[in-house]
């Protein structure tokens, strides 16, 4: 019989951050949070995240270690706060070379490698937007978010350029300038050396006066509908993410850190990158892949003490069982996190049975720049709840009444949709050019999320799924329309829905459902065509993995494919096959 609660051992060597939830909660000013951020020096007005993370540390140990980047061949680099300030300080005078101005769009397109830390820092720092790609994106969703965004400077690697970034090179509408961190141009007087561009600049840098409102962060997500948008965050998000990382993960200024999210994603860049910096911790970096014997080997060699990872990752672990980490020591390991997709109760279960403490879910999106629900270090943790909500947050289960009124659920256990009141610090400000789409979210001051939950008795928050047709695939949100629009493409494809098929490492798959034009037949090497298509336009992380031919998909009465009945079809096929499993993903 498993445990339905978690009660957890306390740990006497670090004092949790939160000592109480219920009384944080009612005691929690976000004035309060403001008061205690470090003002910029000279005078100078305002909040800028660069400072809050970078220099006000290297001011006072700039010896101390900000970054550790563990590279593919296992050698390990690290980087002071003060070199973090002069490389971010080198960079902001870059830009300012290049004729960047306050709110151009900076994009990387890079792997986990310092310049890319150093990109997104010194862009804050010149009041420039950050914006990160995934460099497992194909050209397609590159075109289509460089673009959208009106990338002014896109830092890539020689090898991301030539395979992503050449060929869609004539459509790029925006770039001035690409910087490349391992070569340069040649005679494209548009690229240039990284390092030289850092190099010809000096390593002090005043950043301006920075309006909280000032933006800051462009992160693309993906809708059900229409192409990806672009969320808009500003500075004052930095609020949240200090709280967040000190009451969700724990973080102290002693902490070594590692977050295994790609920074080519929101998690990546808020919690990889500026809240534990914020704090003050260790970062550090992982450049290779995931691999068992080498997460294990960071955890223990470079003595991780607080984790935060995904529900795919961890259940990958599960996989290969628990006497794969035996022969490591990870008693220095003392808090574990997950975030991007419900994580099982299997999964919290094995983080006691394996690590001895549980993983604590935490639940966020795109759109709320931080963390909204948690599980904490002193709260009890049931497995398979994504937690209470944060200190400062408020959130509630509602139903969409009318056209523009909402109920609340005031009941426990009633399913409905999660909405949280408007208004703190790290909500999004717009979606780039799309005002339409960003008043959608709202409803009588409050932000609807799009997910569906329930909430119990205690005030814990368990996820139920989302209300669209929204793909979660190993963490990573994919819009059905995005990749049907592709697959529309070939020329044997006359109808597509793009769907999420339950998976039990990945949670979902990306499965396509496909009709056929007239003179086309359903063969294996039609299949191989189209889904050869798919991955050279969409990259490898957003292309289908299965493709289905049907005669006819299936459509409401006015015409609209109904993905939800596909996804419904393949969640009964999931539980038929593993039927001592819980809920399909
Ligand atoms: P993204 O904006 O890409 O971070 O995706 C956000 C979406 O991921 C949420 O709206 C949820 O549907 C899902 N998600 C994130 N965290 C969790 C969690 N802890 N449990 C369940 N779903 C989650």
């Amino acid at each position: 019989m498993t445990p339905s609660i978690i009660t957890k051992q306390p740990d006497g060597r670090t004092p949790p951050c939160l000592r109480t939830h219920a009384e944080a909660c009612r005691e929690f000013r976000w004035e309060a949070v403001r008061a205690e951020m470090s003002p910029l020096p000279g005078g100078r007005k305002g909040l800028n995240i660069a400072h809050q993370a970078v220099d006000r540390h290297a001011e006072q140990t700039p010896d101390g270690e900000a970054f550790r980047f563990v590279r593919a061949d296992g050698s390990v680099a690290s980087m002071t706060w003060g070199d973090l300030r002069s490389e971010t300080n080198r960079f902001a005078n870059a830009l300012a070379c290049l004729g960047v101005e306050a709110e151009d769009r900076v994009f990387s397109l890079l792997g986990r490698r310092a310049e890319l830390y150093v990109t997104a820092l010194g862009t804050l720092k010149h009041l420039a937007m950050f914006c990160p790609l995934f460099s497992a994106f194909g050209p397609e969703p590159l075109l289509e978010r460089l673009n959208r965004g009106r990338a002014k400077v896109l830092v890539t690697s020689e090898k991301l350029f030539r395979r992503k970034i050449e060929p869609i090179r004539d459509r790029l509408k925006s770039i001035e300038t690409i910087l490349l961190v391992d070569g340069d141009g040649g005679s494209d007087p548009s690229i240039l050396d990284y390092r030289s561009a850092l190099e010809a600049g000096s390593n002090q840098y005043e950043i301006p006066d920075t309006d909280p409102e000032d933006m800051a962060l462009l992160h693309f997500t993906s809708g059900t509908t229409g192409q990806p948008k672009a969320a808009v965050h500003v500075h004052e998000a930095v609020l949240n993410l200090d709280v967040s990382a000190r009451y969700a993960l724990d973080l102290h200024p002693a902490d070594v850190f590692w977050c295994t999210a790609d920074p080519g994603w929101v998690t990546g860049v808020s919690y990889g990158i500026i809240a534990p910096l914020v704090v003050g911790c260790t970062v550090v970096v992982d450049e290779g892949e995931l691999d068992a014997d080498r997460w294990y080997g960071i955890l223990q060699d470079q003595r991780v003490t607080v984790w935060y990872t995904a529900p795919t990752a961890i259940r990958w672990l599960m996989r290969l069982g628990i006497e794969a980490s035996r022969p490591y020591d990870l008693s220095h390991l003392r808090y574990m996190a997950s975030v991007g997709e419900p994580l099982n109760p299997e999964a919290v279960r094995w983080g006691v049975e394996a690590f001895g403490k549980p993983f604590h879910d935490t639940w966020w999106q795109t759109e709320t720049g931080a963390i909204m629900i948690s599980n904490y270090r002193t709260t009890t943790v049931k497995p398979g709840s994504m937690g209470l909500t944060m200190p400062g947050i408020e959130a509630s289960v509602v139903h969409r009444v009318a056209s523009d009124d909402l109920e609340f659920v005031k009941e426990p256990d009633v399913e409905g949709e999660l909405a949280l009141r408007a208004g703190w610090p790290s909500m999004f400000r717009a979606y780039l050019d799309n005002d339409a789409a960003y008043a959608r979210c709202f409803r009588k001051g409050w932000y609807l999320t799009g997910d569906l939950v329930r909430r119990d008795a205690q005030g814990y928050f368990w996820f139920v799924g989302r209300a669209d047709d929204l793909i979660k695939s190993a963490g990573h949100r994919i819009g059905p329309f995005e990749v049907e629009s592709i697959l529309l493409e070939h020329e044997a494809v006359a109808e597509a829905a793009a769907f999420g098929k339950p998976d039990p490492i990945s949670g979902q798959v990306v499965k396509a459902a496909i009709s056929l034009s007239p003179g086309h037949m359903p063969t294996q090497a039609l299949e191989r065509d189209i889904m050869a298509h798919a991955r050279k336009r969409l990259g490898a992380a957003v292309a289908p993995r299965e493709i289905e031919f049907l005669d006819d998909l299936p459509k409401t009465r006015s015409g609209k494919i109904l993905r939800r009945l596909l996804q419904e079809r393949e969640r009964e096929i999931y539980a038929a096959t593993f039927p001592d499993t819980e809920e399909a993903p």
